[in-house]
């Protein structure tokens, strides 16, 4: 830590920023790695970054004399798994110092985040970065977690959206034009330019499953 790191909620107010001018104009046009990473977990696939799976290890670090520890992020003494030299790094990867490293990051995982209604994506990123204490004094709370919390609530809304679309077969970028529930900025602002009325994604999908249009459009996310 140092008086120029950044601090977590100043982290998390970027990312929204970001991502606010991303789902309204270049979804499908600008990739951002973390928003990418992002709908695949709302559609329940793996994350592609270690930082947010369950369990990580699978990517060590290779030294120039041959030395292989058990990531970028852990290279002390303590996490040197051998050298190639000596063992394969198959056999090094697949050891069980280096498993035993990567089922760490769920076993060590306090019980504040087992709890948080965001862990499905978090899983408390990096075991580099807990060194907080959770607000009831647990250790191995993750400096970044204001972040996450605050990025990973506030898209929950626009990756259902983009996440039912994909699931239809349709182009995640249609919320573009078919809005963000609760953010239904795009559609008029699309609306007002183009003389054309934008349907809203509730009507959309309440026209595709026929149910009640009195069925708000955060219920619908949440029947989906
Ligand atoms: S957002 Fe915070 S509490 Fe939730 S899983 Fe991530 S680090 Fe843990
Ligand atoms: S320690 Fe952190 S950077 Fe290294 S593999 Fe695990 S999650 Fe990824």
């Amino acid at each position: 830590m140092t008086d120029w790191t950044v601090r977590a909620a100043d982290y998390g107010e970027f990312l929204v920023t970001i991502f606010e001018e991303w789902v309204r104009q270049d979804v499908g046009k600008v990739f951002v790695q973390l928003f990418d990473v992002a709908l695949g977990l709302w559609l329940g696939q793996p994350s592609g970054l270690c930082l947010f799976r369950e369990t990580c290890g699978d990517a060590v670090a290779l030294e120039h004399n041959g030395e292989v520890f058990s990531c970028d992020h852990f290279v002390y003494p303590d996490y040197k798994l051998g050298t190639l030299l000596h063992t394969s790094l198959g056999d090094l990867v697949r050891g069980p110092q280096q498993r035993a490293f990567g089922e760490a990051k769920a076993i060590t995982l306090p019980a504040y985040c087992r709890n948080c209604d965001v862990r499905f994506a978090c899983h408390g990123e990096c075991p580099k970065n807990r060194f907080l204490h959770t607000p009831d004094g647990e250790p191995g709370l993750n400096y970044l977690c204001a972040a996450y919390q605050r990025f990973f609530r506030h898209v929950d809304p626009a990756m259902r959206g983009m996440a039912w679309l994909a699931r239809q077969r349709r182009a995640p970028a249609e919320i573009m034009t078919l809005g963000v529930p609760g953010r239904s900025r795009t559609a008029e602002t699309v609306a007002g330019a183009s003389g054309v009325k934008v349907p809203d994604l509730a009507d959309t999908v309440r026209a595709c499953i026929r149910i009640p249009p009195e069925t708000t459009l955060s219920l619908l996310y949440q029947l989906l």
